[in-house]
């Protein structure tokens, strides 16, 4: 079987680069063992991310600027957006596609074999996601969805939260406080392991986010909806027609790459590739800070986000957004600078593949 644009995986990558390849005009095959899932997790991403074709009616919230606190408070002087992840999942539509609810079992850069023994030709893109794997660093978390009813007004936005009224003993990994609104009515609370291998378990996040909330005044009942999270923040591979969490588009540091998909689509789409050398050295340069990261001990965290949360908001984007090298490079340096002797030894040795894994 020919097609012209063969799409396996019908997550946020493959969707976003069917989508805009339909709307190109090119003819389009998906595959996906299971096409008709619902996507139920929350997402989001700086609104500066975002291409400019997006419905804009797939924002849930937009937040000017999010509050991060590390050893201090932090303003963020830049948009944050969460998505209404149905919305964004029915407005990446795939009209007219040949959607094929099959296992992709053989995936080449020009041919797909697939468990009912298919074998489509053309051009593949490869977004069938990253695996879990005991090598690889993951992401957890434990998310409760308040009523904003229940709460008292004024709650601040808080994309990272480092402060110890969780319970955290000063010895054990960190995690933080993630808290956005997700519409007018209701409110995220989510208590993050950042990147860990292993990373902290669910009863041990939720059992953090508990005693964090009730620090602050919140009791939960034990009825809110839940969110868990759990995804591998390390592996995939640039380039080969790998797309998304497949195709290293996962920011080391912050688990997220829908924006980095949806933003790079069209690229994809048009058959170009997004790994230019700067691409693939700021990707180098990330996942030296994801060692970073893992090799740093527990009271070192706040302090190496306190410094990244003070550089200028334009160092901020080019380490968190895109493939800016030089920005990135600026950005490290600048981390670099702030931190104290200590640290900037770990930093240095991990980054430089001395130690670390
Ligand atoms: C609760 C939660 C909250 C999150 N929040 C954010 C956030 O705020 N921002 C952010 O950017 N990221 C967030 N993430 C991470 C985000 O989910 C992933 O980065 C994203 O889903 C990766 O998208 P993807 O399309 O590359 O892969 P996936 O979403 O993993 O999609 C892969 C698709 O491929 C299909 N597939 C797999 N194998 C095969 C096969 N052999 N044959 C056919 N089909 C196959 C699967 O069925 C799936 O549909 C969050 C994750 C969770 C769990």
């Amino acid at each position: 079987m020919r097609a012209d644009l063969i799409v396996c995986g019908l997550g946020p990558a493959g969707r976003a680069v069917a989508h805009r390849a339909l709307a190109a005009g090119r003819p389009v095959t998906v595959i996906d063992s299971r096409p008709d899932r619902v996507w139920t997790p929350t997402y989001a991403a700086w609104a500066d991310e975002l291409p400019a074709w997006l419905d804009p009616t797939v924002i849930a919230a937009t937040v000017e600027a999010p509050t991060a606190w590390a050893l201090r408070e932090h303003r963020i002087e830049r948009t944050y957006q969460v998505f209404d992840t149905a919305a964004l999942q029915r407005s990446l539509t795939l009209d007219g596609a040949r959607v094929l609810a099959d296992t992709a079992i053989e995936v080449g850069q020009d041919v797909v074999t697939t468990a009912s023994g298919l074998r489509c030709t053309g051009q593949v893109v490869d977004a069938r996601g990253l695996a879990r794997a005991p090598e690889r660093a993951e992401q957890t978390a434990y998310g409760v969805i308040v009523d904003r009813a229940a709460l008292e007004p004024g709650q601040p936005v808080l994309f990272m939260d480092w402060r110890r009224d969780n319970g955290a003993g000063p010895d054990e990994p960190p995690s933080f406080l993630y808290a956005v609104p997700l519409g007018p009515g209701t409110l995220l609370f989510e208590e993050t392991c950042l990147a860990g291998r292993p990373a902290l378990t669910p009863a041990v996040l939720r059992a953090r986010l508990t005693q964090r909330l009730r620090a602050r005044g919140i009791t939960l009942t034990g009825t809110e909806p839940v969110e868990r999270v759990r995804f591998p923040v390390q592996g995939g591979r640039s380039g080969g027609g790998r797309f998304g969490a497949a195709g290293a588009l996962t920011h080391p540091a912050t688990g997220y790459s829908v924006a980095a998909s949806l933003s790079a689509a069209d690229t994809v789409a048009a058959g170009n590739t997004l790994w230019t050398t700067q691409a693939r050295a700021v990707l180098a340069l990330r996942r030296a800070g994801l060692r970073a990261l893992l090799a740093l001990a527990p009271a070192e965290v706040p302090v190496f986000f306190d410094a990244f949360f003070a550089l200028p908001a334009r160092h901020q984007r080019a380490y968190l957004s895109g493939h800016d090298l030089a920005g990135t490079t600026a950005a490290m340096r600048a981390v670099f600078a702030a931190v104290p002797p200590r640290l900037r030894r770990t930093v240095a040795t991990s980054v430089l593949g001395l130690t670390g894994r």
